[in-house]
C-alpha cells in the first residue's frame, strides 16, 4: 500500500496505512484482527464494471506515465495498488458471505465510473464489489452507504438505473466541493428510479445535523430495502480539520456515523449481519485518528480514540447551529419530496 503514491505535493499521502496499523497496535486492537494477504484483481474482475476501452486507456497511460486528470497520475505503482484494493473488496465479499460480520478494506475509490477515472481513482472497488456480490454470488440487494465528504459520482453513475444496488451518499453540498454532483433531485432513472439517494449536507455541518440526516434517511431506508449486504465507504474527510473539505464533524461525529451503520447492519431483527467497510480517504496529518474513531464505531469498541489524537482545535468560522439546523431541515424536506413516490417510509 506504500506504493499508493501520486508524488510530492499531492494531498494523498501513502504513509497513512503503516501509521494506522501502528496506531491499532498502540491501542492493542491489532490482537483482535486477522490480517489477510491481498490478492490483485484480474482483468475479468475489473471488467465487472469498467469498459474494455477504458481499461486499455489506463494501460496506455501506465506505459507512458501519463495522467487522467491533473490530480490523478497513472503509473505502474498506482495501478498495482488500486488493483490490490479491488482484490481486497472481492475477498471481503467472499468472507462476509461465508462468515458474516464486518470486513475492513483500505478501499473506496468511488470517483471512477465505468469509462472514466478521476479524483485519485482509476478502478471503482466499491462498485466492483457490489456487482460481484450480485452477479457472482447471487445476492439480490446490496446497499452502498457512501459517507465520504466528496460525493461518490462514479458509483452513482454505474448503478443509476439498477434497482439491485441502492446507493446512498451523504456528502458536502456539491455546490461547494468536488465532484459537484449529488443533488437531492438525482434519484436514479428507469428501473433504478428511487435507488439513488443523495444527502447534500450544508458546508460546516456538525455532528447533530449528520445524526439527524442519517436517522431520517438512511435508517428507515435500510429497514424498507432489507439489503443482503451493506457496503460503507469513506474515510475521515468529513472531519473539521481535513485539508480538502469544509465539514464540521469531530472524532465523536465520525464515530457516531460509523456506529449507526454498524447498528443498521448488525443489530435488531432483520439485520443482514454482513458489512464491508472501506476506508482510504482523508487529507492532512490527522487522518489516522479519524480512521481510528470510525474503526471503533464500526466494531462497537469501547476505546478512548480521542486520547490517541493531538489536541483538537477548531478553526473559527462556519455557520451558527440554528442556521445549520434550518438548512438541513430544508434539504431533508426536499429530498423526502423526491423520494416519497418510491419509498413508503417517506409517505
Ligand atoms: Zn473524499
Amino acid at each position: 500500500m506504500a506504493k499508493f503514491n501520486f508524488g510530492q505535493g499531492h494531498p494523498f499521502h501513502p504513509q497513512r496505512f503503516a501509521h494506522f496499523l501502528k496506531l491499532l497496535e498502540r491501542v492493542g486492537l491489532d490482537k483482535c484482527l486477522e490480517k489477510l494477504e491481498l490478492e490483485p484483481a484480474t482483468q475479468d474482475d475489473l471488467r465487472l464494471v469498467h469498459t474494455e476501452s477504458y481499461l486499455a486507456y489506463i494501460k496506455h497511460l501506465e506505459n507512458i506515465n501519463g495522467r487522467i486528470t491533473m490530480d490523478t497520475p497513472v503509473n505502474s505503482d498506482v495501478t498495482e495498488v488500486q488493483g490490490l484494493i479491488v482484490g481486497s473488496g472481492l475477498q471481503a465479499a467472499e468472507l462476509v458471505l461465508e462468515d458474516g460480520g464486518i470486513v475492513h478494506t483500505f478501499g473506496g475509490l468511488h470517483h471512477a465510473g465505468s469509462d472514466y477515472g478521476e479524483g485519485f481513482c482509476l478502478y471503482n472497488d466499491v462498485a466492483i464489489t457490489a456487482r460481484a456480490l450480485i452477479e457472482r454470488h447471487g445476492q439480490k440487494r446490496v446497499l452502498i452507504f457512501d459517507t465520504d465528504a466528496h460525493q461518490g459520482n462514479g458509483t452513482m453513475d454505474i448503478f443509476y438505473d439498477d434497482p439491485r444496488v441502492l446507493f446512498i451518499s451523504i456528502h458536502q453540498d456539491p455546490r461547494t466541493l468536488y465532484p459537484g454532483r449529488g443533488f437531492v433531485h438525482e434519484i436514479g432513472e428507469g428501473e433504478g428510479a428511487g435507488y439513488t439517494i443523495n444527502i447534500p449536507m450544508p458546508p460546516y455541518s456538525t455532528n447533530p445535523q449528520y445524526e439527524r440526516a442519517i436517522d431520517e434517511i438512511f435508517k428507515p431506508i435500510v429497514k424498507e430495502f432489507k439489503p443482503d449486504v451493506i457496503i460503507r465507504n469513506g474515510g475521515s474527510d468529513p472531519y473539521h480539520g481535513d485539508e480538502l473539505t469544509l465539514l464540521g464533524l469531530d472524532y465523536d461525529g465520525l464515530n457516531m456515523m460509523a456506529s449507526k451503520v454498524r447498528q443498521a447492519s448488525m443489530e435488531g431483527p432483520g439485520a443482514c449481519k454482513k458489512q464491508i467497510d472501506m476506508m482510504v480517504s482523508g487529507y492532512g496529518d490527522l487522518v489516522i485518528y479519524g480512521w481510528l474513531a470510525m474503526f471503533c464505531g464500526t466494531q462497537g469498541l469501547d476505546v478512548d480514540y480521542k486520547k490517541q489524537a493531538p489536541v483538537e482545535y477548531r478553526i473559527p468560522g462556519g455557520y451558527a447551529q440554528d442556521r445549520l439546523d434550518k438548512m438541513t431541515e430544508d434539504m431533508l424536506g426536499k429530498l423526502k419530496g423526491h423520494l416519497k413516490e418510491h419509498w413508503n417510509c417517506f409517505r
